[in-house]
This record gives C-alpha cells, structure tokens and sequence, in this order.
C-alpha cells in the first residue's frame, strides 16, 4: 500500500472543500484534497451567494470572478397563486459593497474555486474514496482507495471533513447531525422560465395556500426553480419537464413556461448540527457540520465562511506562531454562527409558509408582522456574530457603540488584504507605539493609521481608539483609548493567541 504524509489533508471537493484548500494556500499551507467523484458534478444546487460571503470571497481575491458569472438578485416579489403581485419584500443590503446576493449555479461555483485553487498550486485527487480513519494526537491516518482502484494510507498532521451531510469524517467521529428533518419535499430544477416578471432584479416567490414556487435567476437566461410537492405525488428517480409541470400546476392557478430542464431534483430539507465541530486535529466544516433550509438561501455560504475560518485559524498555527487557542476557538466560533445560520434560515421557511397559510385561510397576501420572540439574523448574513468566541477582548468603560463590539464584522473589512491581523490605531500620539508594536508581532500583525481605512465611529471606537481586525474581517478587540494601558491589555489578549517574534 502506497504510504505518504501531509501537513493538511481536506475530505471533499464541494464548495467548502475546495474554498478550504484555496484560502489554505493563500495561508501558506499546501493542502491535498480528495473527492470520490472522479469528475465534477454539473448540479445547479445551491445558487445564491449573500453579501457577506462576498467581502469573505473578495479578501480571497475571488469576489469579481463569482460577481462576472452571475446575475444580482436585489429582495423579494411575491405573488400570489394567479401570479398577481401581492408586495415587495428586503432590497439591496446597505453597509457593504457588494449589496446584492449574486446568483449563479454551483457546479460554476466550484469551477471558478477549482481554477483559483490551481492558481494557488493546487488539485484536486479525483476518484479517491477516504474510507477509515485512525484518529490519534498527533494526527490522522486515512485509509481508502484510489483512482485506479488501489489502496492508499495517508498520514496527516490535519483533516478537515468537507465531505457533505454524509462526512466520513463526522462518522469516524462518531457524531451524527442532530435535530428534525422538515415536512415537506421539494423539487428543484434549471430551466427556461417565460412569463415570470423579474423587474428590479427581484426573486420571484409564488404563494399558493398549498406551499410556495421560488422563480431565481440565473445566468444566460436560465431559473432556478423551487417548489415543494404534494405529498400524494411520487416523481420518478430523475424528475424532468414533465413532473416540474405537474408540480406548478398543482400550485398555480395560472402557471408559467417552463422548458428545457437541465438538471432536477427531489430532496428533503432539515435543520441539524453536528455536537461536535472539532475533536483534537480533525475538524468538520460546511454541510459536514451543519444543515439548514434552503429557502433560506444561506447553506454553501455558511460553508465557504467554515472554510475562511479554519484556515486563518491552521495558516496562523502552521505558518505565524498561532498558538493552541486559535484552533481551540473554531468550535465555538462556528457553532455560534451555525445556531445563527440555522436559526435565519428556518425564519424564511416560515414566513413562505406562514403565507401559504394566509392563502389557504382565504385571506390577501401582507408582509406578516415581525415576531418579537425570534431573534434572527439578516438574510444577507452580514449581522451574523460570533461574540461567545473566547478569542475576544476589550479596553476600557464601555462597549462604545453597542453594535460594533468585539465578535462583529468590521464593517469596513474589504478595505483590508492579506493573511494577518490588522490593528488600526486612531489619533497622531499613538504613532510612538507603533513601529514596537510591529516589530514584535511583524510575522502576524500589521499597524495601521485607522484614518487611512476609515472613520473611528466605523471601527466602534473614539476618535483616540483602536481596534484589532481578524483575517476574517471580524473586531477581535477594541479600545475605547489608546494608552499604555490599553496597550498592555492588548499585547497580553494577542500573546495568548500568537508567540512574539
Ligand atoms: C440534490 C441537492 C440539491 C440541493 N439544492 C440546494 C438548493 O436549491 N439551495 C441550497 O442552498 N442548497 C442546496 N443544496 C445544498 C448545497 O448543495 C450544499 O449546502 C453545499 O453543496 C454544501 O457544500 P459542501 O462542500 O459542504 O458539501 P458537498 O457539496 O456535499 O461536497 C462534499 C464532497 O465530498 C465528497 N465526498 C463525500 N464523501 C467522500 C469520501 N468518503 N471520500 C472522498 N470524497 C468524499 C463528495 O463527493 C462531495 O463532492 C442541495 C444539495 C443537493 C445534494
């Protein structure tokens, strides 16, 4: 059997696979990466991708290739079952440049991570199946088989599960993902749509008082279309034209065209989380580690986040003097994010289907008020936090503005690149400190004149602060004032996460 070694071994080339091993590289960490398919898929999946994992894309120099092969979707229409308008709902996202959810199938999306990640040096291994895993401390040993159907054992500093809601790395963990399985079944299929107005850039959303058709864009005149099925209604293995009719009729009064079904599917939604993210050097990312509805349009995106978590995370471990804590702290971070992902994402299923119960009740269709016992976040994943993370600090009186506190994204993030952390100081008096302050954390940390990127009320802090910004664009501290002081407090928060120079 062919033995070899690895600093980093990534299980799946889906998109979190694949943006894991991308932002790895850009890390400075070479990883190797196995799928079982031995090619790409062609699937139309997941399509929508939200404001916020572009400003993770672009600090990936990847955001203007996605955003060139997609078309913008900007809110919600909603009709009702005779594809009348009832209301319009959300718009373009305020605070970020990239305001629009970008729609593009994902068998292009993970073309476009694969050309970038070979740009990096790196390729997938096709045809290679991961089978058994010794677990141990010091690192992973994958047995399985490859491509010309041999057997292979690859021993591994760490392993990363990306290998979807069936993760071999999960089960070797002897995890399961936890919670319900939702009720209905949906088929979802790329067509050619006609008939279904698009004005505004809006996604289309037809209620009808037995569920919902969702109409998305795509690029070069195609739709994704969504709709859940009766439940009477058995669809062959590989549902077609003819089943993707039967099911808009069962739910429209007056239809639209559709033709030319490229691919289509039948599939069940959930809502479930893995206990577990993290067991010593294996970690679990993406669908791997969490499920969510897709009508919420936030599952590949919370995946592509995973993967720029963990890979600052292993690139500061492996390549800047990152201490244990980093590691330590994706559990916490991400499970946080999941519950939020989660959370939103069974929001938007509700609400479509909380209309469908106002059609099935007779009444006209209305924006339905907001319900004060469910706090969830944004659709466009901006506000997602991860303030329970043990990586956290800050300095002085008060949390300055309340919404800007440590554990939240800075809102200015794309103006920063790289790989290290930023700390954007405020005020001239502070510029002593700096050239020691990067001097002794020049391997991992950068000092800026906050000024240069933007206002101190941006950054959550005085017009004499600081705030520290993480490679994933999040505040990883703040001081109200910048003194020797807060200094202290920061340099003692950082040197439990990296080694001085
Ligand atoms: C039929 C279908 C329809 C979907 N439709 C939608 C939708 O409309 N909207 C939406 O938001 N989401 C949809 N999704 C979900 C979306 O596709 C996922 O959220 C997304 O693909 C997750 O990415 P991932 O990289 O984490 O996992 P995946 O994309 O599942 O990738 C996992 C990869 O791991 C590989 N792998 C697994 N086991 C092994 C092994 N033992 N050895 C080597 N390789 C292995 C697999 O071949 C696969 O390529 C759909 C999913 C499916 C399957």
């Amino acid at each position: 059997m062919e033995e070899t070694h690895t600093e980093v071994l990534v299980i799946g080339a889906g998109p979190t696979g694949l943006f894991v091993a991308a932002e790895l590289a850009r890390h400075g960490v070479r990883a190797r990466i196995l799928d079982q398919c031995p090619v790409p898929h062609t699937q139309t999946r997941a399509t929508g991708i939200q404001p916020a994992a572009l400003e993770v894309l672009h600090r990936a120099g990847l955001a203007e290739a996605i955003l060139a092969e997609s078309v913008p979707v900007r809110g919600l229409r909603v009709f009702n079952h005779r594809m009348e308008e009832a209301f319009l709902a959300g718009g373009p996202a305020a605070g970020t440049p990239f305001n629009y959810t970008c729609s593009i199938p994902q068998w292009r999306t993970e073309q476009i991570l694969t050309a970038h990640l070979r740009s990096l040096g790196g390729e997938v291994e096709r045809g290679v199946t991961a089978e058994r895993f010794e677990i141990g401390a010091e690192g992973v040993r994958v047995e399985g088989v490859d491509a010309r159907g041999g057997a292979f054992a690859i021993h591994a500093d760490y392993l990363i599960g990306a290998g979807g809601a069936h993760s071999p790395v999960r089960n070797a963990l002897h995890e399961r993902l936890a919670g319900i399985t939702y009720p209905r079944r949906y088929l979802v299929a790329d067509a050619a749509v006609r008939g279904v107005p698009h004005e505004g850039d809006r996604l289309a959303v037809a209620i009808s008082p037995r569920g919902m058709v969702m109409v998305a864009k795509l690029p070069a005149g195609r739709s994704l279309v969504l709709t859940n099925l009766p439940d009477e209604v058995e669809p062959g293995e590989s549902p077609g034209l003819d089943d993707l009719r039967r099911a808009l009729a069962h739910q429209l009064e007056r239809t639209f065209e559709v033709e030319d079904v490229r691919w289509a599917s039948v599939y069940r939604t959930h809502r479930r989380m893995s206990p577990r993210f993290a067991d010593g050097r294996c970690f679990l990312a993406g669908d791997a580690a969490h499920l969510c509805s897709p009508l919420g349009g936030e599952g590949m995106n919370s995946g592509l986040m995973d993967g720029a978590s963990l890979a600052w995370k292993l690139g500061a471990a492996l390549r800047r003097g990152g201490r244990a804590a980093l590691l330590a702290a994706y559990e916490p971070e991400r499970q946080q994010v999941a519950r939020q992902v989660l959370a939103s994402s069974e929001a938007m299923h509700d609400f479509y289907f909380g209309l469908a119960e106002m059609a099935a009740a007779g009444q006209s269709l209305t924006v339905p008020p907001p319900d004060p016992t469910r706090e969830v976040a944004t659709p466009d994943m901006l506000d997602l936090a991860l303030h329970e993370s043990p990586l956290l600090g800050f300095h002085g009186s008060a949390l300055g503005v309340q919404t800007l506190r440590p554990g939240r994204r800075f809102p200015a993030r794309t103006r920063l690149t790289g790989c290290e952390h930023h700390l954007l100081v405020y005020g001239a008096e502070a510029d002593g400190d700096r050239a020691a302050l990067s001097a002794r954390w020049a391997h991992c940390l950068t000092v800026l004149d906050g000024e240069g990127i933007c206002p101190p009320e941006q950054s959550g802090v005085s017009a004499r602060g600081a705030v520290l910004v993480r490679p994933d664009g999040y505040i990883g501290f703040q001081a109200e004032t910048w003194n020797a002081e807060a200094r202290a407090a920061f340099e003692r928060l950082f040197a439990t996460q990296f080694s001085p120079a």
